[in-house]
């Protein structure tokens, strides 16, 4: 069975926890998309480890950890990486023989590369729409700038960095107009962007090739015959449904596929390669940078908002920014279970909200006189949306260790749990009850349940 994992919010969702629990009955662990602005945290025995672009199954012994086409992919950022999983021992093989971090890690030769002028394109971008009130709040990684020039057809590939005679003549169309943006349309910025300069850029590019060549490989290959083994593969998505850049709150978005099917077009595999597609949720919203967010209680509730982002340390693992806060927004995810034809869902950080006496969820919005109970595709009217709200009552403290079941948890939660269910017509499969890898409750194991295409129509797992 292959399984995908998506954001089903805006990003933060706690992909990072899931994915490394569903490593454990997968082979391979793909990321399709976006790059090093994804923060990943996982929790084993305590320890905390955040990835930003490795795929989050690396801490399981054996597993084959890819970087697909789809990803934006930053070097220096994937060697400071490997250096730190390194140190701590994690490329051990299951026999506890250490390996090459190139025997667990393969990076497609066709993903594009993040090079120090798209970072610098993307902050000054930034700071420029700053001053015009219309930035984005991105993570100033250098995403937007790399995939731009993916799709202008002049960015610079993986496999480029170890042809010197291509690389060189790639590299000079590329800082042709990032030059001249440099010189003249950056007018504001506190610092003048330096010119890039190609030998520089060039010899700098031809070091990381040297050292990234053993990593640099046909991943797309790799999965086909993994494919043809039945070998498990679980594609972990990056950021989340909202933030997908043709059906997020477009344009505040990131500039890549966040939904299911950016799994198919960053790895090249076909859509009957996906079994089942798991959304994660909050039990409440988060959203970082700017753009539109209907159940937001910054404004009406800062109290309670701050509450909750103090208790569930809502703080960007990427950028450390605040991220607003609001409840759970059942319009919003009915949206993502149909744009990514989720079979299931994982529902995270239910256990932030204990004490609470009572807990709201949007479901449905007010445009004016209309109500609505969908998404509208149009930002205008989605910035002015007011939520409305529905309060249930809350639960109270239970002890995440002793929990194995649904049934073991207060009735106020599982009501919840059933509520979401009911309003989604996708079952919870998993639910975590706490940061730690042992903090789960495991419903349904999506790697051993039917195929999302055996199911009858409207069924879900
Ligand atoms: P970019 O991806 O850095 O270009 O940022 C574009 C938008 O996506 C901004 O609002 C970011 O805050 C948001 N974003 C990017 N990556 C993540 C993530 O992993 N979690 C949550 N938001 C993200």
């Amino acid at each position: 069975m292959n399984v995908v994992i998506v954001g089903a919010q805006w990003g933060d969702e706690g992909k990072g926890k899931v994915v490394d629990l569903y490593s454990s009955q997968a082979q391979y662990i793909v990321r399709y998309q976006g790059g090093n602005n994804a923060g990943h945290t996982l929790v084993v025995k305590g320890e905390k480890t955040v990835l930003h672009l490795i795929p989050s199954g690396v801490l399981h012994p054996g597993k084959i950890c890819l970087i697909a086409n789809g990803v934006v992919f930053d070097p220096e950022v994937f060697f400071h990486e490997v250096d730190a999983l390194e140190t701590r021992g994690v490329f051990a093989d299951v026999d506890g023989r250490s390996t090459p971090p190139h025997a667990r890690i393969q990076v497609s030769d066709r993903a594009h590369v993040i090079l120090p002028y798209h970072r610098e394109l993307d902050a000054l971008r930034e700071h420029h729409a700053s001053i015009g009130g219309s930035k984005i709040g991105t993570t100033v990684r250098g995403i937007g700038p790399a995939y731009e020039d993916k799709v202008a057809r002049r960015g610079i590939l993986v496999g480029d960095l170890i042809r010197p005679e291509i690389l060189r003549k790639k590299l000079a169309t590329a800082i042709e107009e990032k030059n001249v943006l440099f010189a003249h349309h950056f007018t504001h910025a506190t610092t003048p962007p330096k010119k890039v300069d190609l030998e520089a850029i060039f010899e700098h590019c031809l070091k990381l090739g040297k050292k990234l060549s053993p990593y640099i490989s046909n991943v797309r290959e790799t999965l086909e015959q993994a494919l043809e083994s039945k070998s498990p593969i679980l594609f972990e998505g990056a950021q989340g449904t909202l933030l997908d850049v043709d059906h997020g709150t477009y344009p505040y978005v990131t500039s890549s596929s966040t939904v299911s099917g950016g799994a198919m077009t960053g790895t090249g595999v076909g859509p009957h390669a996906v079994d089942h597609v798991i959304g994660i949720i909050k039990a409440y919203t988060t959203r970082v940078g700017v753009g539109p967010f209907p159940s937001e209680i910054e404004a009406s509730d800062p109290e309670m908002a701050k509450w909750i982002r103090a208790k569930g340390a809502e703080f960007g693992a990427t950028t450390g920014r605040p991220r607003r806060v609001g409840w759970l927004d059942l319009i919003a995810a009915k949206y993502a279970v149909e744009v990514n034809g989720l079979t299931g869902l994982a529902l995270m950080k239910s256990d932030v909200l204990c004490g609470l006496k009572t807990i709201k969820i949007c479901t449905a919005y007010k445009l004016g006189p209309r109500i609505l109970r969908s998404l509208p595709s149009n930002v205008e009217d989605l910035e002015r949306v007011e939520p409305v709200f529905e309060e249930v009552p809350g639960w109270g403290d239970y002890d995440p260790k002793s929990v194995r079941k649904i049934s073991d948890l207060p009735r106020e939660l599982q009501d919840y749990i059933q509520r979401v269910e009911k309003a989604l017509h996708v079952p919870v499969v998993l639910l975590s009850t706490g940061p730690g890898r042992e903090e789960t409750i495991q419903v349904l194991d999506p790697f051993h349940s039917p195929a999302a295409s055996h199911l009858a129509s409207g069924q879900r797992l």
